[in-house]
């Protein structure tokens, strides 16, 4: 279509000191897309996010947000710039109540505190079981739930690109069913979103398209559905 993608991630390498684990990765992730980016326990799934933040800087490679290259762009004004990330384990504050955490997604706005409020009623609206423990203290709430906190509070944001860092991790299969059906919601509602997750036969039937990676390496790439029916896939991440 001759629109550039919001994110381009073009031959992205990264390591540890000597120890490369990122091997020019390219990704790109249109507006309004659901990207999938599965792989196995160390792959360097959470180095791709740490990286797409600014919060650790690639040897090489280019990375391109809405045309922009980020390289010289710090992590809080990524964030700025729209690039937010719910991290993996959620990371709430958890002596603070449900109302504080989602309060303090909006922090780096200028906007009106009318806009914000009408953003917190909103989130509200799409998780109701915020509202009804909204006075509690964070740490009170279930696993579930302070996934759905941290999602509220990176969307107070007004992210134009959400990172998911692992959401269904630890959490029971209904309950990840419960998060999975929000992420959809999510792009229904026109969210760009790039979610990156273990549970590779989830994240697949969601999304729009995916990647594998192995060790660093960008190994597949395609529609989820087909990379859902890919033998090696198959295989390698879904026990089948
Ligand atoms: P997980 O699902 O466990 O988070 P992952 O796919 O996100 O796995 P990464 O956490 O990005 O993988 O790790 C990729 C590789 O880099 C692994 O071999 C890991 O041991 C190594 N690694 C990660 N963080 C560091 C660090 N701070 N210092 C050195 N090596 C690291």
């Amino acid at each position: 279509s001759g629109v550039a993608p919001l994110l381009q991630l073009e031959n992205i390498n990264a390591s540890y000191g000597r120890i490369q684990v990122l091997h020019s990765v390219n990704i790109e992730i249109q507006r309004g897309e659901l990207v999938a980016l599965v792989g196995a326990n160390g792959a360097g799934k959470t180095t791709l996010l740490r990286t797409l933040s600014g919060l650790h800087q690639q040897d090489s490679g280019r990375i391109l947000f809405a045309s922009q290259d980020m390289h010289s762009v710090s992590a809080d004004q990524r964030v700025h710039a729209g690039i937010v990330q719910v991290p993996e384990g959620r990371q709430v504050f958890k002596a603070l109540s449900v109302e504080d955490n989602i309060q303090l997604g909006a922090y780096s706005r200028k906007d009106s505190p009318e806009a914000i409020r009408a953003d917190l009623e909103h989130m509200y609206e799409t998780f109701p079981i915020l509202r009804q423990k909204r006075l509690q203290a964070a740490g009170t709430l279930s696993g579930g739930q302070q996934q759905m906190l941290a999602m509220a509070r990176a969307l107070m944001a007004r992210p134009k690109l959400l990172l998911l860092d692992e959401p269904s991790m630890g959490l029971a299969p209904l309950i990840v069913e419960e998060i999975f059906n929000i992420v959809s919601e999510l792009k229904r509602q026109g969210m760009t979103i790039f979610l990156v997750e273990q549970n590779a036969a989830q994240a697949l039937a969601l999304a729009d398209r995916g990647y594998v990676l192995e060790t660093g390496e960008v190994v597949l790439s395609g529609a989820g559905a087909d990379l859902l029916k890919d033998e090696k896939v198959k295989e390698a991440y879904l026990g089948i």
